[in-house]
């Protein structure tokens, strides 16, 4: 009976394994057609400046509606994607989405002195790599300091090599780096050392509980110190609450990013937020 039941276990094991394996398996055929039909699309997220709560900078995160599973978030498409060979197309039609989209409506220069990109390890990782970059930003002006590259200390841990030599290339031509999600590394601080950063964005899991956990108030504000002694500049992520953002301001946080602010939204919605920021502050 015993053995009955393991048997009969072992094949809903089986069976269970095998359905993982094949949705899996139809995501990673989807998102392929995904890209090659242009499905996928961006959004994007207005960063502040604390002092006088003017547009720093825009985050340009990737979005993939699937016609029958809806939303897929970029949680579990861009890591299928960098295990199959596909964040470099990924990489290139966010990049020259945004910068196509943020030229024609006018917002980049005028409205958001920067715009940043995500990059994970892969991006760096092969002889074409620079050139890819070289190639997304051409319709830019010539001085790229225009662009940030966010890259999480993993990514960056993974193929360090190939990150320096993108890097120095691109550093020349005034390309920022921000570190993604700092602190959550095993060597956050360490990586600082590593490589060309002058940004460090805090991750939301420090920002969540600021208020409540001293703990992570002083974590914060050591990292706020930090960056003040290595001339960072900081981006605080995740907030979510008016307190949240008073704590930062009073420790001393220059720019800030969450849903308190602005959510992720498409170009339309982002040209309309400009445009109500531009005429409430005409009327004050
Ligand atoms: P990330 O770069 O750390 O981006 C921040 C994430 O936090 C985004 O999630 C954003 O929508 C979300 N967020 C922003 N404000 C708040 C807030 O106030 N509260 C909360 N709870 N969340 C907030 P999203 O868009 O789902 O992206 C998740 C991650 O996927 C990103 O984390 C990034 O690592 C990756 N990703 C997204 N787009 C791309 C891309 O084009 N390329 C690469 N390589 N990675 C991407
Ligand atoms: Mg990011
Ligand atoms: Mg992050
Ligand atoms: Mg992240």
């Amino acid at each position: 009976e015993a053995k009955a039941q393991g048997a009969n276990r072992l094949r809903v094991y089986k069976s269970e394994y095998g359905e993982h394996v094949s949705k899996r398996t139809k995501l990673l055929f989807d998102l392929k057609a995904a890209l090659h039909n242009q499905r996928l699309s961006v959004v994007y997220q207005p960063q502040f400046r604390l002092s006088d709560h003017q547009l720093s900078g825009v985050e340009v995160l990737a979005r993939w509606h699937h016609p029958e599973e809806g939303m897929i978030p970029p949680d579990v498409f861009i890591p299928l994607a960098e295990q199959h060979g596909l964040i470099c197309d990924i990489t290139d039609f966010v990049m020259q989405t945004a910068i196509d989209e943020l030229l024609a409506a006018d917002l980049l220069y005028t409205h958001f002195p920067r715009v940043s990109f995500n990059v994970s390890a892969e991006d760096f990782n092969h002889s074409q790599s620079t050139q890819r970059f070289l190639h997304n930003f051409a319709k830019l002006p010539s001085h790229w300091s225009v662009v940030e590259l966010e890259l999480t200390e993993t990514s960056a841990l993974l193929n360090l090599e190939g990150v320096k030599n993108v890097l120095s290339v691109l550093h020349q031509r005034g390309v920022q780096v921000s570190l993604d999600d700092f602190g959550t590394g095993y060597s956050s601080i360490n990586t600082l050392r590593l490589l060309p950063i002058q940004e460090v964005k805090i991750d939301q899991s420090f920002i969540q509980d600021i208020t409540q956990s001293a703990q992570d108030a002083r974590l914060v504000k050591t990292i706020l110190a930090m960056a003040k002694a290595l001339n960072l500049r900081v981006v605080a992520e995740g907030v979510e609450t008016p307190q949240q953002a008073h704590y930062l301001k009073r420790a001393g946080c220059e720019e800030v990013q969450g849903y308190l602010y602005a959510r992720p939204m498409p170009l339309s919605a982002l040209v309309t937020f400009v445009s109500n920021l531009t005429s409430s502050k005409a009327q004050r």
